[in-house]
């Protein structure tokens, strides 16, 4: 019985992030941090997550959707909602950590030699669905951000 309610919370906490992925829900970039937000559970420790590098200030663990062979998600500690209030309120330490983070991890995943993109999204139209900072970084195979969009402005025109 007790382990019957232990398996529907756990299957509960998982499908609760997963809906939101699915649904694409966007969120705003501005306005209060929301301490319930999924990677504020993962700071926590209320939920798993594969975590790869962990400092004073930050915490990178793999997308629980990944969209290339590598896809760490780079997150400071502290609570800011997008880069908007990151820039404006973190401290020196706590940038120059999450920075310093980037290439840390990216030589420890093994994909500073071949490159790599390191991607944000903030609010509605950046396409941002959770809302605590974060930095995709992505690699193992091409990310060609900049030749797809140019493909998609071409289709538009054509
Ligand atoms: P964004 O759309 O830029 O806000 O990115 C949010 C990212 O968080 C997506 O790539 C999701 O796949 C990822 N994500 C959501 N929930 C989790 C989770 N529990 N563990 C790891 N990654 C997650």
């Amino acid at each position: 019985m007790l382990k019957s309610i232990i398996l529907c919370f756990a299957v509960f906490l998982i499908a609760q992030p997963l809906k939101s992925i699915a649904s694409g829900d966007t969120v705003s970039g501005w306005g209060q941090y929301d301490e319930n937000n999924v990677f504020a559970k993962i700071l926590r420790k209320e939920i798993p997550a594969t975590v790869v590098f962990e400092s004073e200030h930050v915490l990178a663990f793999e997308d629980i959707q990944p969209i290339k062979p590598v896809h760490i998600l780079v997150i400071p500690k502290g609570n800011y909602r997008s880069i908007l209030d990151f820039s404006e309120k973190a401290t020196d330490a706590e940038i120059s950590a999450l920075i310093r983070a980037l290439g840390t991890i990216a030589k420890k995943m093994n994909i500073a030699q071949s490159g790599f993109s390191i991607m944000n999204n903030s609010g509605h139209n950046g396409g941002q669905t959770v809302p605590h900072l974060h930095f995709h970084l992505l690699g193992g195979e091409k990310v060609a951000w900049e030749q797809s969009l140019r493909h998609k402005q071409r289709d538009t025109d054509n």
